[in-house]
């Protein structure tokens, strides 16, 4: 494995400041992507901060409006059993218990999830083929090759990678920020914003710079956040990256859908929100099957699949109508 020096950061100031002053330093936390990326070559910092010790940014705190900010720190599996979480977003408990095993959700941090990179093989598999995300400018392999697993949505011909973390998928459907710390204090990234399209750039992720740390995730209070939940279709029940995912939160008035909320996982390089089918779904009951399944589609007139996974379009919409329907029994 590359060497690397280890050193441990005791406040955020000194680490935000060595942070925008070494391209070569990296944040490490939970460790269980960065590790497994240094192993494989596709990540080589030089030296690694150990964030672990940072003060405050393991909690979970109320929100004065009801909602939750959940400290970059906490551990997935801290959260997945918080009670808070629990009662007022199951999406997002249901979402992290999906994500990972016991072991990994006990390591693994909730600002590390977010920052996940793709599992698409010609990235993960060293420098064997072209990626334009390991490699700027060498191509992409999946773009003609094997991309069963790759993206319906927002792709680029320089890449059609999707983005793996589930949790990212229900805090997008929950309209969540992403609280980052750097050099001129903290700012909210609303989750819409916060990945980058491939474009032309797919070595870059998301709008992060050096000099910013991720202290904390806020989920504002949703009426929708209650009767949520989250749905991952993969190809074996444990330990897999979804095919789709859907995160679904409505609020009902009775059998009827007053506002309702769905992200997709697995389909584009970020979670993906159905905005069209979320209009399209206002005032519908839920025992209009056919109506629901309707208003979905019009989510998937954009989808755009290649060579391999034209399936995702069926499947997704399939998945969607599924999620729903079992946020609409819970409210
Ligand atoms: Fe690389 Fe993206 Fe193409 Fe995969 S899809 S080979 S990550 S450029």
């Amino acid at each position: 494995m590359h060497p690397f020096v280890l050193t441990r950061a005791d406040d955020s100031a000194s680490a935000i400041a060595a942070h925008s002053q070494d391209v070569q330093l990296a944040f490490i936390a939970g460790g269980t992507d960065l590790v497994a990326l240094m192993k494989d070559g596709m990540e080589l910092p030089e030296r690694l901060l150990d964030i672990n010790g940072l003060p405050g940014t393991e909690r979970i705190e109320e929100l004065p409006d009801g909602g939750l900010r959940i400290g970059a720190l906490a551990r997935m599996s801290d959260v997945a059993a918080d009670g808070r979480v629990r009662a007022r977003f199951p999406v997002i408990a249901e979402a992290l218990l999906f994500s990972a095993s016991g072991q990994l959700r006990n390591m693994a941090t909730m600002g590390g999830n977010i920052m996940q990179r793709t599992r698409c093989a010609y990235f993960r598999d060293g420098d064997a083929l072209p990626c334009n995300k390991r490699e700027p400018g060498s191509g992409c392999s999946a773009l003609h090759g094997l991309n069963r697993n790759h993206a319906i949505f927002g792709w680029s011909a320089s890449c059609v990678a999707t983005h793996p973390s589930d949790v990212a998928v229900a805090f997008a459907a929950l309209d969540a920020n992403v609280i980052v710390r750097g050099r001129v204090g903290e700012r909210p990234i609303p989750f819409a914003e916060f990945y980058r399209p491939p474009s032309s750039t797919p070595e870059r992720d998301n709008v992060l710079g050096r000099g910013d740390l991720i202290v904390a995730i806020e989920v504002p209070a949703r009426p929708e956040g209650r009767a949520s939940h989250y749905l991952k279709v993969r190809d074996r029940q444990s330990y897999e990256f979804a095919l789709v995912s859907v995160a679904a939160a409505v609020e009902t008035d009775g059998e009827r859908l007053r506002s309702v909320r769905l992200a997709m996982g697995g389909v584009a390089h970020k979670p993906w929100r159905l905005l069209a089918a979320e209009r399209a779904l206002r005032g519908i009951l839920l025992g209009n099957t056919n109506g629901l399944r309707s208003a979905i589609a019009q989510s998937f007139s954009e989808a755009r699949p290649l060579t391999h996974n034209g399936f995702k379009v069926e499947l997704s919409q399939r998945a969607a109508l599924r999620a729903l329907l079992t946020a609409g029994a819970r409210a």
